[in-house]
């Protein structure tokens, strides 16, 4: 199988991705893309960023056996730990790599969107490491329901810029963000979130969150001698599971399944599956598979886990879907409520509702395919989710 690793000289995965937007920012960006290209050669940087990771991020992440739920489903499921990096989840390894590219561009600042508030937690603990400002838009809702995050970021020393067009959430923080990018791009660097949004940041948000895939690939091969029949992740952006999904890309015999969230079911607007419900449509600048109706407006993504709920995706799931080197399947609130409290009684660990759909759906796997490897990226874990999961439980 020819799988293109690289999007081409437009910033395209097959027939996803490019660049909407105004030839201004279009100069810019491509900027960007070249000074991340010499960048990614460079020993220094590479250097930097790997003592990042090690020193401050607390990686590698170990693969662990979850002995207990591989005893109770019949397969062996093992946890790919993301969850016990700095700051809880795999954002870090692509903000931190942002902010030493930002750094290194020369620029003061950052900007970036956040809707639930991890990248902007994330994104601001970086910029506090390396001494940049950092701005963060956000939504008047998001602000006022993701309190913790927000008083992080505060402290973290990040302003938050609050955002009270439209529906007040996270799709106007990305266009307002965007519009104060477009005045300050000479002196700060956007940050996004995933791998989504205009070339080139789909390919470097991509290249920072592969370290997953290249550590748990090695770590795998150490503890069992072989590779895993299958790699389980959840896809919100696409960020964390295209970063394990690269470590077995070229592993022909290991199914790659990203899991995207059902909600409440299969209608528009009650979930946030774009790749199994979407169709091609533009949203923020870069083509891909998009929660849109008959006449091509674009909808409000839902899922229970707010990481999970953007109407859009990463051009490179797209093109993997085409290609068939990846599957896309879905999981409910209600089943990944169920692996929330399952993962946390049988192995101690409490996930994220973001993580517990991939969570979910490795235990469906686990009862259909006895004695075979399942890997499960462990995208975060689940302090920040424990009230909510709480009352949604009472108020069932
Ligand atoms: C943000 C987030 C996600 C979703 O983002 P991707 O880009 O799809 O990885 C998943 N898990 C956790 C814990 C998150 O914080």
């Amino acid at each position: 199988m020819n799988i293109n690793k690289l999007p081409n000289k437009d910033g395209f995965f097959g027939a996803y991705g490019g660049q909407y937007i105004d030839e201004d920012l279009k100069k810019e960006f491509n900027k960007i893309a070249d000074e991340f290209n010499k960048l990614k050669e460079d020993k220094n940087f590479i250097n930097e960023l790997n003592y990042l990771l090690k020193y401050y991020a607390g990686r590698p992440s170990p693969v662990y056996f979850a002995k207990n739920l591989s005893k109770k489903y019949g397969a062996e499921i093992y946890l790919k730990r993301e969850d016990l990096n700095h700051t809880g989840a795999h954002k870090i390894n692509h903000s931190l790599g942002e902010a030493l590219l930002a750094k290194k561009m020369g620029k003061k600042k950052i900007i970036a969107e956040t809707g639930a508030g991890q990248h902007g937690v994330a994104t601001a603990t970086a910029a506090a490491l390396l001494g940049l400002e950092c701005d963060i838009y956000m939504g008047e809702i998001d602000i006022i329901k993701e309190k913790p995050n927000v008083d992080k970021m505060r402290i973290l020393g990040a302003n938050i810029i609050s955002v009270k067009s439209g529906q007040k959430t996270l799709k106007e923080a990305v266009d307002e963000a965007f519009i104060a990018y477009k005045n300050e791009y000479k002196t700060a660097l956007y940050a996004i979130g995933s791998i989504v949004g205009p070339h080139p940041f789909p390919m470097i948000v991509e290249y920072f969150q592969s370290i997953i895939g290249k550590e748990a690939r090695s770590q795998f091969l150490e503890l069992t001698n072989t590779l895993p029949d299958y790699v389980v992740a959840c896809v919100g952006g696409g960020s964390n599971s295209i970063g394990i999904f690269n470590g077995f890309i070229d592993d022909i015999n290991t199914n790659l399944i990203g899991v995207e969230p059902l909600g409440k079911g299969e209608k528009l607007g009650q979930n946030a599956a774009s790749l199994t419900y979407g169709k091609d449509g533009v949203i923020h600048g870069f083509k891909c598979k998009v929660l849109q109706d008959e006449k091509g407006s674009i909808k409000d993504a839902y899922s229970i886990a707010s990481g999970l709920d953007y109407p859009g995706v990463g051009p490179k799931h797209c093109y993997l879907k085409d290609i068939k080197r990846a599957q896309y399947k879905t999981i409910d609130d209600k089943k990944a409520i169920d692996a929330f409290f399952e993962l946390s009684k049988t192995e101690g660990i409490i996930p994220a509702l973001e993580s517990s759909h991939a969570v979910a759906y490795a235990i469906e796997l686990a009862k259909k395919h006895k004695n075979k490897k399942i890997l499960v990226n462990l995208s975060g874990r689940g302090d920040k989710d424990v009230e909510f999961v709480l009352n949604y439980k009472i108020s069932q």
